[in-house]
């Protein structure tokens, strides 16, 4: 019976996706320009990793919905494309990772008041709810200079997929590498209490908050900048190549 198995699972996952396939929200010439001129990852992908990742971003616009906030009344294409592409990039080493959980995309014009933080946001994750929340101005910022190791966009997904890697009710948990993870957080603290004790990192200061904003600010830097974290915490920047399964510093060869 055992090795029926790996039938089902395939029978599971044609379903699933099969159903996302004759449903699938197909994606323009004129939408693909956008990522062409917008999106560097995507530029410097061969024409099979493009259409791989075509694929895959047709997927999530597919299973995810995107809502406007607070005067957005459209959402544009433009942040359908970029926003569903970071999270397709920063999920690009596996085949089938789509952050399920999170099925909802609320995106505010710019930073929003939150009644209960009684403060200003630029972005969170809601797991309770499933919801990523972006200001639209604040990713923008994010990606108009891709190598200064802020980018809002990478920051909230990667707190998603940390969520989503240990949330055991659905069939995307535990993803990472076990060791990788563990040996990862082995490097965690001691960084933290650098950052805390004000002593120079490439990391900026909020990564000393806590092991989830460490986490969110070591993407940015992993995508934006990897040569410069590779140069600081080589040991650091390899758990992260093998938790994300891929390494961002092929492009700069
Ligand atoms: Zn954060």
């Amino acid at each position: 019976m055992f090795f029926l198995y790996p039938l089902f699972a395939e029978i599971f996952e044609w379903l699933s996706d099969g159903v996302g396939y004759l449903y699938r929200r197909r994606i323009s010439r004129h939408e693909k320009e956008i990522l062409n001129t917008r999106f560097p990852y995507y530029q410097r992908l061969n024409e099979k990793h493009k259409a791989e990742f075509v694929g895959k971003l047709e997927l999530i616009l597919t299973k995810k919905t995107f809502v406007g906030r607070g005067g957005i009344e459209v959402v544009s294409q433009e942040m359908e494309m970029l926003i569903g592409a970071t999270i397709v990039m920063v999920t690009f080493g596996w085949k089938q990772i789509r952050l399920p959980h999170f099925s909802k995309i609320l995106i505010y014009p710019n930073t929003y008041y939150s009644s209960i933080t009684k403060s200003y946001h630029r972005g969170e994750v809601n797991p309770k709810y499933g919801i990523i929340v972006v200001s639209w101005a604040c990713f923008l910022d994010g990606l108009k200079d891709n190598q200064d190791g802020i980018n809002l966009g990478i920051h909230e997904i990667a707190h998603a997929l940390k969520l989503e890697n240990q949330i055991y009710y659905n069939g995307e948990s535990e993803f990472f590498n076990p060791e990788a993870w563990r040996a990862y957080q082995e490097l965690v603290g001691p960084e933290i209490e650098k950052i805390k004790n004000g002593n120079s990192s490439i990391l900026r200061e909020s990564a000393g908050f806590n092991e989830h904003e460490f986490f969110a600010v070591a993407l940015e830097n992993f995508f934006e900048r990897p040569q410069l974290f590779f140069d600081y915490h080589p040991k650091m920047y390899g758990l992260l190549v093998q938790l994300l399964r891929q390494d961002p510093r092929i492009w700069l060869r």
